[in-house]
């Protein structure tokens, strides 16, 4: 098979994968398959392998979590136009207050930045400024609206606090779902 970077050849290799990642760094795999183009190195990973650095990787996002985190899929509407729509993975927790979606993911769906250099306070101490938009969130057969943060590169993309309360469920993390919260209290 030809590269197609640089029309080398591809050969099969086996070994432990070292992959640069925007959030964890370092993404180290042993034992895996792929092939290397023997000119410019160019990589390309068969199922079971891309399947392999997923897990790894999710494996190694829930360590610097700690436990009590899922995982879910969501799907992010436009609050005006609401035919422009994306679906998304996101880890689930109450240690993050807002929902931070990919900026890319938002922009595309035309979200618009209505709050700007917005400060927020990283789990490492670290203070970062990011854009916020409002949004229509789904999971499952939940949905509410709500202010969404334009994550950069590097940032979780997470479904925070805020958003579980107004889409009234809570983390099962035995079951490793989201579970209806019952009534919610009224004065
Ligand atoms: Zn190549």
């Amino acid at each position: 098979m030809r590269c197609h970077e640089c029309g080398g050849t591809y050969r099969t290799r086996k070994g432990t994968l070292r992959l640069p990642d925007d959030v964890v760094k370092l993404l180290v795999v042993p034992d895996v398959e792929y092939l290397e183009c023997d000119e410019c190195g160019a990589q390309l990973y068969p199922w079971d392998t891309a399947k392999k650095i997923g897990d790894t990787r999710d494996r190694k996002i829930s360590e610097r979590l700690g436990s009590g985190w899922i995982r879910v899929k969501a799907s992010i509407e436009n609050r005006v136009d609401r035919k422009k729509m994306a679906r998304t993975n996101l880890l689930v927790g109450t240690a993050s207050q807002r929902t931070w979606l990919p900026e890319a993911l938002l922009e595309k769906i035309g979200v618009g930045r209505e709050k700007k250099d917005i400060r927020f306070k990283m789990a490492n101490g670290k203070i970062v400024t990011r854009s916020i938009g409002f949004a229509i969130v789904h999971v499952d057969k939940y949905l509410t609206i709500d202010e969404v943060v334009f994550a950069e590169k590097g940032d979780l993309v997470l479904l925070g606090a805020r958003t579980l309360e107004g889409l009234n469920v809570t983390v099962n993390p035995t079951r490793k779902k989201l579970v209806a919260a019952g009534p919610i209290p009224a004065a």
